[in-house]
């Protein structure tokens, strides 16, 4: 085997999938990698807000890549619990995680995440090096990228492996599969990122509802709060009217009139930080890793889903330790690469599906003329639990 070339990796995006796929790989004999990432390598550094994320990515990680997790868990804070309110201080739900989890998740800011999974990958990245167009000719699988600095064009042939970590609007899944549209669910999600202030009655994970429009917020390091609100947009449309403090304060408040103290917070907090927030609408697709021989989609590319049960960097950083295992395996038994995607596939669909469902149905609260009190009724049910139960447990850890 001494005199075989190595086999190519080619990783498009270095976001979540993507650098720990590429770190996960990084030196290892018989692979080379290559990371294309369109950002430049100080875009990221003062990335918005923040995210949490589930117990299940930090099981998989503890399993598979150590040292990642260990980095990861020293630079954030505990997720520990999940409650439940209403704006006016009624409290709905109070649940310790390691009631359903075998372990914490973790809060964290994203500038601070990008920051720690590209720490060990400086060398290996291609910044500002954005994929443009890929394929399959007689030759194999080739990928073509523009450097954003001089404009100049490189094609990349001999690809053994092509892994779209490229996110949501994937180039490489719309090239071997179709153009997918989303699926809207008619809700706002917006976030925003503050400074807590000596005040700031936040902790841990925390939402507050007045009927379907919640705010959902925590504490992240560096004395930051994350806050995502959302509202039902019954046509679709984010208007420039629901951008305002006065909407957005209208939407939170009861109808007695009297904010909880933290529901006050954070409306006082959007409010003046409200040229700040980044605005987005529910969105989900089908799940799908295996773009054919060799062609690999995995994180958003792969199994686009709402973020109601934060688990769409969680399914990312489960993806990247199930396909670094399964490159590992295939070097092992000098196996192709190519059949890498239709492995991952096997190990993964059944999970992410049932993910991306389990988060469109836990999102009910938040569509229009939801009850929140009733719905999280049904969330400390067993049926509810159970299935918290399998998502932040059954993760499909790596055996090495
Ligand atoms: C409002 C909101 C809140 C969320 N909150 C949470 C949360 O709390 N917890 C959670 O787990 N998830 C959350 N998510 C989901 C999470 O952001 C995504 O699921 C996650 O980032 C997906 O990781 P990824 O690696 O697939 O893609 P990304 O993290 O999107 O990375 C894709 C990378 O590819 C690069 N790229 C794109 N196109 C190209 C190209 N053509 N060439 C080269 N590079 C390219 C991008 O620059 C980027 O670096 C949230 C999402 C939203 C919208």
């Amino acid at each position: 085997m001494a005199d075989r070339k190595p086999q190519r990796i080619v990783v498009a995006g270095a976001g979540i999938a993507g650098s720990l796929i590429a770190s996960g790989l990084g030196g290892k004999a018989g692979v080379e990698v290559i990371c294309l990432e369109r950002a430049g390598a100080d875009d990221h550094l003062d990335a918005g807000t923040g995210l949490n994320i589930g117990p299940n990515a930090i099981k998989a990680l503890k399993a598979a890549m150590p040292e990642r997790a260990q980095a990861i868990v020293d630079n954030s804070l505990a997720w520990q619990r999940w409650t439940i309110s209403l704006t006016s201080g009624r409290p709905l739900m109070d649940l310790a995680l390691s009631d359903v989890a075998d372990n914490a998740g973790i809060r964290i800011r994203w500038a601070e995440l990008y920051a720690l999974l590209r720490k060990p990958l400086d060398e290996a990245i291609r910044y500002g090096a954005e994929l443009l167009s890929c394929g399959r000719n007689d030759r194999g699988l080739y990928a073509v990228y523009r450097d954003g600095a001089t404009g100049a064009e490189t094609r990349i042939d001999d690809i053994d492996l092509l892994i779209a970590a490229d996110g949501r609007y994937s180039r490489i899944r719309e090239h071997f599969l179709s153009r997918e549209e989303p699926h809207f669910l008619g809700v706002c999600l917006y976030r925003v990122l503050f400074p807590a202030g000596a005040d700031c009655p936040v902790e841990d994970y925390g939402q507050w509802f007045n009927g379907p429009n919640r705010l959902l917020a925590f504490r992240v390091p560096g004395d930051f709060v994350y806050c995502a609100g959302s509202f039902p947009i019954e046509d679709g449309l984010v208007t420039d009217e629901m951008k305002t403090p006065q909407f957005l304060r209208g939407a939170y408040t009861p109808e007695g009139g009297e904010l909880c103290a933290e529901a006050a917070y954070l409306v006082r907090e959007i409010e003046r930080n409200v040229d700040r927030i980044h605005w987005a609408r529910l969105q989900d697709g089908t799940t799908r890793f295996d773009a054919g021989e060799g062609v690999l989609l995995v994180g958003d590319s792969a199994h686009p889903m709402v973020p109601t049960l934060g688990q769409g960097a969680t399914q990312a950083v489960e993806d990247a330790c199930v396909v670094v295992d399964e490159v590992r395996r295939a070097l092992i038994a000098g196996n192709p690469l190519a059949d890498v995607p239709a492995n991952v596939s096997a190990r993964r669909t059944e999970r992410a599906e049932f993910v991306v469902s389990f988060s469109r149905e836990a999102t009910d609260t938040m569509l229009a003329g939801a009850d929140p009190v009733a719905g999280t009724l049904k969330k400390l049910e067993p049926a509810f639990r159970s299935r918290l139960e399998r998502l932040y447990r059954d993760v499909s850890v790596p055996l090495s």
